[in-house]
């Protein structure tokens, strides 16, 4: 028996899947296929991005500048840490840098940089690699959130404090007519930046 997240995309290929517990908002599934045993899957629909919203992680080509001696330590986590990049916890014994990053695009009081961890060896930019599915990074979930969302002037209108579904759906409100252009995601209690929130583009 494994205990995994799966993508709902993933069901619709799956043949016998059976719902043997249904409880709002987590279902629990059981899928049973000839060459496998039963796989365990706990999903939270609440959890899914909506398509027309981007969940960005930072690029891959890190600004050189951030990446100094002066704001950038490379070391080894005795524990898993989060990749900002890849959005993936790293695995324990791999190699990161952690750094102060600046996920802003413009100037306003606001304006501040953040400390963030990478894989040292690279990584792929979340969003570009298959496993990459609909829904909030694993990394993000369980976790306080700090949601703050700007206007198109870069000024801070709106701030909240939230956890997974609740986050995702201020996310929402934010967006749609709440007077934000984009959100900037936090851990709340580290300060680490998690993630930018933005309306996505026709070409994207
Ligand atoms: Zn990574």
């Amino acid at each position: 028996m494994t205990i995994a997240h799966i993508s709902p995309n993933l069901l619709t290929s799956l043949e016998q899947l059976r719902i043997i517990t249904t409880q709002t908002p987590i279902l629990q599934l059981s899928i049973e296929t000839q060459s496998q045993s039963p796989i365990f899957a706990m999903l939270d629909e609440s959890l899914t991005i909506p398509t027309w919203m981007k969940w960005k992680a930072i690029p891959v080509t890190l600004d050189p500048y951030f990446a100094s001696a002066a704001t950038s330590r490379r070391l080894t986590p005795t524990v898993s840490v989060p990749c900002r990049r890849c959005l993936h916890d790293t695995v324990q014994g791999q190699e990161v840098i952690l750094l102060s990053y600046d996920p802003f695009f413009g100037d306003s009081p606001y304006r501040s940089r953040s400390p963030i961890f990478v894989h040292a060896d690279g990584c792929h930019e979340y969003g570009t690699a298959p496993e990459d599915d609909d829904t909030m990074p694993l990394q993000q979930r369980s976790k306080l959130l700090s949601i703050r969302g700007f206007d198109q002037q870069n000024m801070m209108v709106r701030a909240e404090l939230l956890e997974d579904a609740k986050a995702l759906q201020m996310c929402e409100e934010m967006l749609m007519g709440g007077g934000c252009e984009y959100i900037h995601i936090h851990y709340a209690r580290y300060g680490c930046f998690a993630v930018k929130v933005e309306r996505r583009r026709a070409e994207e």
